[in-house]
């Protein structure tokens, strides 16, 4: 029997945000060094022909563990000065998800969100049933303060400090992975630490499928950061999905529409790759850590125009 091995395509980022142009070199550096590693340990996976969902996750993870992100190690402070995780991941050949909310001891979300995609009847887990399902599976925890950095720290201080809206866009925000494996599946994962200073049970569109996350074979694997708020009254990850599948935009047009006319500039970004391996990562704030490859074997990282 002999099967035809498609292209690959995969896409990561490490969240829009507003403070990369005051980076010191040093800093900037570090941050496309680790995007430019990642994206080469899932470039691999994928040429190794491993299936979307388990590159994404991977790559997730590595990215969860780097405290340079606002996602597992290096999670945003809420406004109780604590750390509460939202992650999620979907496989666009059966569109199965699995999505986490408000988990405060977990290492690693997005591989309990994986979990919860295949080993429960459920799309979403909050809170301290989430917690209870982490028990259950015997998954990886660590105490709140694991999360902590002291630039996380800093941030949520400045922000604490500002009399303005709680949901402070001076941050670095979000990880997520898109990929089309070889067998032309496309998988999507995101994970944060949400926004800095939100209020404590704040759930932001980083575990609402169709929001911050979506999956669809027939159309785009898409992974979302930015305001959340946003994002899910405009069921953007969808509203991508479906631009494809109702209008046939192409990726690049139907971005480029969620981002500058569905949200309004400045709200975020997103990182896609649709079923024949184009790739679009795309930005209204000042900023998106990036990192992709094509199927045309096109490669960038980045982290401004
Ligand atoms: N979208 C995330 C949230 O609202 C934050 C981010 O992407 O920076 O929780």
């Amino acid at each position: 029997m002999s099967s035809v091995i498609g292209p690959i395509a995969l896409a990561l980022h490490g969240g829009a945000g507003s403070e990369f142009a005051r980076f010191a070199t040093v800093e900037r550096q570090a941050m496309e060094q680790a995007l430019s590693e990642y994206l080469s340990a899932g470039e691999k996976l994928l040429q190794e022909g491993r299936p979307s969902v388990e590159v994404v996750e991977y790559v997730v993870r590595l990215l969860e563990d780097d405290p340079q992100f606002n996602a597992g190690r290096g999670s945003a402070f809420n406004a109780v000065g604590g750390h509460e995780l939202d992650a999620s991941i979907m496989d666009g050949l059966t569109r199965a998800a699995g999505a986490v909310g408000g988990l405060t001891t977990v290492k690693n979300p997005i591989s309990l969100s994986r979990l919860v995609m295949t080993q429960s009847p459920h799309v979403l887990l909050i809170g301290a049933g989430a917690e209870n399902f982490a028990t259950e599976k015997n998954v990886d925890r660590v105490p709140n303060s694991y999360f902590s950095t002291a630039i996380a720290r800093e941030r949520w201080e400045r922000a604490v400090q500002r009399p303005m809206t709680p949901l402070s866009s001076d941050k670095i925000g979000t990880v997520g992975c898109v990929a089309l494996d070889q067998a032309g599946n496309l998988a999507a994962a995101t994970s944060t630490g949400g926004m800095t200073n939100k209020a404590f049970g704040r759930i932001g569109d980083s575990p609402i499928i169709g929001a911050g996350t979506f999956a669809d074979n027939r159309t785009c694997a898409v992974s979302c950061t930015g305001t959340g708020e946003h994002f899910i009254r405009n069921c953007i990850a969808y509203d991508l999905h479906a631009r494809l599948a109702y209008l046939h935009q192409s990726l690049d047009e139907a971005v480029r529409v969620v981002l500058n006319e569905v949200l309004e500039p400045g709200d975020g970004g997103l990182i896609a790759v649709d079923r024949l391996g184009n790739v679009v990562t795309n930005y209204t704030t000042p900023g998106m850590a990036r990192a992709a490859v094509d199927a045309a074997s096109n490669r960038w990282v980045k982290l401004v125009r």
